[in-house]
């Protein structure tokens, strides 16, 4: 497994790894396989997503915001549950197959660290597998 270190710039925002995670499959030399990419943080996400248009970013977290409000009225009382809603709802994992040595995405599609609760360091941990 490799540990990709991700220095977040604000409290919210989606910060594109995907050539950080190639480079980890570039390393592993695997040609065909699977890349597993996992974050280890509650308040933190991982997503593959449009990588194209920086709107569609603004436009995820503008309505993760209006789903879970900061200041509602919530039990866990350190000021960042909304992030962990948000975590909990886009997921700590993502799956993307690797075919002749390149991550298989599509056209649009990016990997992306989604921070709720910046800015901090995160870890990203990245295992590839023959498949
Ligand atoms: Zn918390």
């Amino acid at each position: 497994m490799m540990k990709l270190t991700v220095k977040t710039q604000k409290r919210e925002e989606l910060c594109d790894i995907t050539s950080e995670v190639q480079k980890v499959v570039d390393g592993s030399g695997m040609s065909d396989g699977i890349c597993y990419v996992y974050i280890p943080h509650t308040t933190a996400a991982v997503a593959v997503q449009e990588g194209d248009d920086s709107a569609v970013g603004r436009d995820i977290m503008a309505h993760l915001r209006r789903l879970f409000p900061r200041d509602a009225q919530y039990e866990h009382n350190d000021g960042n549950m909304d992030a962990h809603l948000k975590a909990i709802l886009v997921g700590n994992a993502a799956t993307v197959l690797i075919d002749k040595g390149k991550l298989c995405l599509g056209t649009w599609q990016s990997v992306f660290l989604c921070e709720f609760d910046g800015p901090r360091t995160r870890e990203v941990w990245v295992k590839v597998r023959a498949g």
